[in-house]
């Protein structure tokens, strides 16, 4: 079968990383007897080099005409001081309104290999770390009603005022929610609900919204958590999480956290799903420009983004996981790339290891 992939490889390692999982795509296809075409476009700092805008027209018509979208990472100091809209980051909030991405779904996991890089007590950690967290991504307070209103120079002092509002139709929460049972029950069938119920309406709208549409899920146990709690029980006993639905505001910090507790953000994939089964894949770091050009990058988030985009955009399961075994196993023997170095490891550049992982999905049962 063919699966056409837009690539936007981007700025800085970006395109370093987008080459490498590109290596493991071919893998797949040559194993698996699947046939995967790239097209490269531009966005980003590269786009408004070549074309003078961020995302331009041709970028997102070539995006919606794919099967899928891989993207490495855009920015980066030489377009700093251009006016927001020209800057590399509108290109992506761009094309995720224009392809109507509201599920942010970001998988924190603790990989075997990688023990040593989380940060929380070998007890807990020990009892292993397997989240996704499943964020509505253009709705809530970020979206919002918002206004500042200037009192200041008043005689009786400054009396300036500001607010945002967080809005959520039902909706809204049914697809972001839909997606949440979806991808619980491939895992564990539990869902952990997270908001300000006892505060908040939208969030007693949320929970009513998330319960109603148990009825179509029964097989799957749907557990409510208010966010203060969520964040203390993501450090003291994270083995409680499997699929974390929350929304765009306490997703935001809720997958920082529970990514910070896996350890390195080179490892880090994720990926922003719409109605159908087109998505966008990306690592969640950025363009790392510190490290550009020096074959030094991590591609092994990219390289999971991949695994992310074949289980959940094109339902090939199987392949999904034997990129991941074969991340794990490379990893295993103690090959690493230099952020991630251990005691003994065999230290390897990006192109490296995207070869090493494409060899391993090549030489598995
Ligand atoms: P960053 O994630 O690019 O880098 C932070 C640190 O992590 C750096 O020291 C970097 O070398 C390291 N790092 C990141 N990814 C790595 C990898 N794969 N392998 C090894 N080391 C890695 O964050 P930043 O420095 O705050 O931002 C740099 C640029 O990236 C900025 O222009 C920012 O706007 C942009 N950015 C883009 C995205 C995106 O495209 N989605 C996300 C975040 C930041």
């Amino acid at each position: 079968m063919e699966y056409k992939i837009a690539v936007i490889d981007g700025d800085g390692i970006g395109p370093e990383v987008c080459a490498a999982a590109l290596q493991v795509f071919d893998a797949v296809g040559k194993k698996y007897r699947h046939d995967f075409r790239f097209e490269h476009v531009l966005m980003g700092g590269a786009a408004i080099d070549k074309t003078g805008v961020p995302l331009p027209k041709t970028t997102v018509d070539i995006c919606k005409k794919s099967n899928s979208v891989l993207l490495g990472a855009v920015g980066g100091p030489k377009w700093d001081g251009l006016p927001g809209h020209l800057r590399p980051e509108a290109g992506l909030l761009g094309i995720r309104k224009a392809l109507n991405l509201y599920a942010n779904i970001r998988p924190a996991v603790l990989l075997n290999a990688l023990k040593k890089t989380c940060p929380l007590r070998a007890d807990i950690r020990d009892n292993g770390i397997n989240i996704i967290v499943v964020r509505e991504l253009t709705g809530g307070i970020y979206f919002g009603k918002r206004k500042t209103v200037d009192k200041s120079g008043g005689a009786d002092g400054d009396k300036t005022y500001a607010y945002d509002t967080e809005k959520y139709s039902v909706d809204e929460i049914k697809r972001i929610a839909v997606k949440a049972y979806e991808i619980a029950s491939k895992r564990q069938k539990k869902i952990i609900s997270v908001d300000k119920a006892n505060v908040l309406d939208s969030s007693r709208l949320w929970r009513k919204t998330v319960h109603e549409l148990n009825a179509e899920y029964p097989d799957i146990e749907v557990v409510d958590m208010l966010v203060d709690n969520a964040a203390m029980q993501l450090v003291k006993n994270p083995s409680q999480f499997d699929v974390v639905l929350t929304s765009n505001m306490f997703g935001d910090i809720l997958s920082d956290e529970a990514a910070m507790i896996t350890g390195s953000i080179g490892i880090l994939a994720s990926a922003s799903l719409g109605g159908g089964n087109l998505g966008l894949y990306e690592p969640i770091h950025g363009s790392a420009p510190d490290i550009a050009g020096q074959d030094k990058a991590n591609p092994v988030a990219t390289i999971l983004s991949a695994a992310m985009m074949l289980g959940m955009s094109f339902g090939l399961d199987r392949e999904s996981a034997a990129v991941e075994a074969a991340v794990n196993s490379v990893l295993e023997k103690n090959i690493r790339t230099a952020d991630i170095k251990e005691a003994g490891s065999t230290v390897v550049g990006c192109k490296e290891m995207g070869t090493l992982i494409a060899e391993e999905i090549l030489k598995a049962h």
